[in-house]
């Protein structure tokens, strides 16, 4: 059987696979069975920072698979600690929890509010606000926090305590505040899965203050936003603001599963021996590679995202473009799956976000190979 029958018949059918078989990358192109070549536009879904088998990253995680792989967390290990310091330093916030993905990023922040709300007002005080078009994880608790029913039907009933408001609307916000007992708010500065849609910033810097009055966490889920992707190291960057909790997961291992939940002074003592954990959580090797991802980007990493993403938007020109950095969102005239299909025909791997076209190319993608796949997005968009 070829790989596809093989993945037909025996893995469980909840994904709508593409027709490409990948075997092989290198940085931002890769090749199918039949020696095809692909430019890849999506990095695996924003995770694949510098490519594939990018050579640093690559050195960093063989380094660490010949020494220790795992450990549990019932041990120190050195590329655990380093992350921790690294984010805490570039982001300064106080404490790190890893997991193993964002869903499970955000799992870890939803208890720091509960527990932080419980010690400082009372467990009444459960409720977590989440955005309408919201995506949180696909975990029963994350999906009650995403904010589109149709991830709600069929596996009712979800973790209750969840309350939706509009994205960019305060007073909508501010209403929800008086009316419920609310322990925390998440949300995505740039919502990716709900379509690539940009919070404002008087709605971001609103929301902050409303949530300082009452000592609220203010929790922003940077698991697609993060690691440079949008051309600040974290999305909230761009705010002006200091969240209390910030998620982040997909670009920040490079390619292998890592999640991390970073919690402010102010929250960082909430969870306690006991209250929270994980087998893998901190792996060594995904540290060792989300290490190498976090050191390399820089002002001048930095710098190249925003002029990919000016180069992007001027091949654009005539199109609705929204996002940011390397996460846009391309309206299209036609059905978004004949624009994948186009793509894929022209030989760009790309993604799709709702009814736009999505593009989260690798962050170093070179130049050339961005101008070779805008050609093949520009007629496929036609
Ligand atoms: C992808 C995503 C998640 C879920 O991450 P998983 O690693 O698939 O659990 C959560 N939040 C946002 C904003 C995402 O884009």
């Amino acid at each position: 059987m070829s790989i596809t029958q093989l993945d037909k018949t025996y893995v469980a059918g909840t994904y709508n696979r593409f027709p490409v078989e990948i075997v092989r990358g290198k940085g931002s192109e890769c090749w199918n069975t039949a020696g095809k070549r692909y430019i890849d536009m999506g990095t695996g879904i924003g995770v694949t920072a510098f490519g594939y088998a990018d050579d640093e990253w690559q050195a960093a995680v063989t380094a660490q698979l010949g020494t220790v792989q795992h450990t549990s967390n019932l041990y120190y290990t050195e590329p655990g600690a380093k992350l921790a310091q690294a984010l805490c330093t570039r982001t300064g916030m106080s404490k790190v929890f890893f997991a193993n993905s964002g869903a499970e990023a955000n799992e870890c922040a939803i208890k720091v509010a509960r527990k932080y709300a419980a010690d400082t007002k009372g467990g009444d005080h459960h409720v977590i606000v989440t955005l309408e078009n919201s995506f949180h994880g696909r975990t029963l608790t994350t999906l009650a926090a995403t904010g589109q029913d149709h991830f709600h039907t069929l596996f009712q009933p979800l973790t209750p305590g969840f309350v939706h408001t509009p994205a960019n609307d305060l007073a909508a916000f501010e209403k929800v505040l008086d009316q419920h007992k609310v322990a925390g708010v998440l949300f995505e500065c740039v919502q990716g899965e709900g379509g690539v849609l940009n919070l404002t910033d008087e709605f971001v810097q609103g929301m902050a203050r409303l949530c300082a009055d009452r000592d609220i966490l203010l929790m922003v889920d940077e698991v697609q936003t993060g690691n440079g992707r949008t051309g600040k190291l974290y999305a909230y960057q761009h705010y002006g603001i200091t969240p209390d909790v910030v998620t982040t997961a997909k670009g920040l291992g490079g390619g292998l599963p890592i999640g991390a939940c970073m919690m402010a002074e102010k929250c960082a003592g909430v969870l306690g021996y006991g209250d929270h954990g994980s087998t893998y959580g901190g792996n060594p090797v995904c540290c060792a590679g989300a290490l190498n991802v976090l050191g390399r980007i820089d002002d001048a990493l930095l710098d190249g995202v925003l002029e990919r993403e000016t180069y992007i938007r001027r091949r654009l020109e005539g199109y609705a473009v929204t996002g940011r950095g390397l996460m846009l969102g391309v309206t299209c005239t036609k059905p978004v799956g004949e624009v994948l299909a186009a793509c894929r025909e022209g030989g760009v791997l790309a993604l799709s976000a709702k009814t736009k076209l999505r593009l989260l190319p690798a962050l170093n993608i070179p130049m050339e190979l961005l101008a070779e796949a805008m050609d093949v997005i520009v007629a496929a968009l036609k």
